[in-house]
């Protein structure tokens, strides 16, 4: 059995990659990150807008690209539906993560079905079950992964990096679409006729859990229909693309 070495990318060329991609499309960075990761890279999707317009792209560039998702079992019935359209459409294997049905149990038995409303802490321990253990479950066993983060979505997101080196996975997060608007991305979707969730077509420009995720006004925050009960626009994250922030 052969194993391939992890690939290196030192801070100065790094440095050079971030500067070179910010006046490049998604499609070129998504080409460098394919031929530099091979096989090692995958696209982590939510099937959201942003990742089902970079699953396009990047199977247009590499057919055999790799996906996988986190299913949190408590999903929207329209994204199984997705992710069965999307299946079929590019003939892909979807590599899908579940929680740990132990830790779900113990926690469902302890604080309720749909603890989540009732304490911020709450919503936090049911995605580290959910989400944050089985991500890092499958990023432990990539060398790349491709996020569909965008600077405008506010938060921590205005900081992203194009490349950036994620210490607690060990490997590399890509994150094409940074630049890119909303509107941006939704023109690509409808140019090249890509499946995407209907829920979009129904006021919910931000996809996540089924109990977790409204629609929302014209005039409101893309996010807003995220965890809408809290209050505090800054505690509005999963623990997902901020974990290795806070270990840095
Ligand atoms: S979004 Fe809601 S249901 Fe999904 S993991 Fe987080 S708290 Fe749990």
């Amino acid at each position: 059995m052969t194993t391939t070495a992890p690939v290196q990318i030192s801070d100065q060329e790094l440095a050079t990659l971030n500067e070179r991609f910010e006046s490049a499309s998604p499609q070129e960075i998504l080409r460098w990150a394919d031929s530099k990761f091979g096989s090692e890279l995958v696209l982590m999707s939510s099937f959201g807008l942003e990742d089902v317009a970079e699953f396009d792209m990047l199977w247009r560039i590499n057919p055999n690209a790799r996906v996988m998702t986190l299913d949190t079992l408590r999903l929207p019935t329209e994204t199984y539906t997705l992710m069965d359209r999307i299946k079929a459409r590019y003939d892909v294997n979807i590599e899908a993560f579940t929680p740990d049905m132990g830790s779900v149990k113990e926690m469902v038995e302890e604080e309720g079905y749909n603890l989540f409303y009732k304490t911020i802490d709450n919503r936090k321990l049911c995605c580290g079950v959910r989400k944050v253990e089985p991500l890092n479950r499958a990023l432990n066993t990539v060398g790349a992964w491709i996020t569909g983060l965008r600077r405008d979505q506010g938060m921590a997101r205005g900081e992203t990096a194009i490349v950036e080196r994620d210490e607690a996975h060990n490997n590399f997060k890509i994150n094409p679409l940074s630049n890119w608007s909303f509107d941006q991305v939704r023109a690509y979707v409808e140019e090249n006729g890509v499946p995407y969730n209907e829920l979009h077509d129904k006021g919910f420009p931000s996809l996540g859990c089924a109990p977790c995720t409204r629609a929302i006004e014209p005039e409101e925050d893309l996010r807003a229909g995220r965890w809408w009960w809290e209050l505090d626009p800054d505690a509005k994250e999963c623990g997902l693309h901020v974990v290795e922030k806070a270990t840095r």
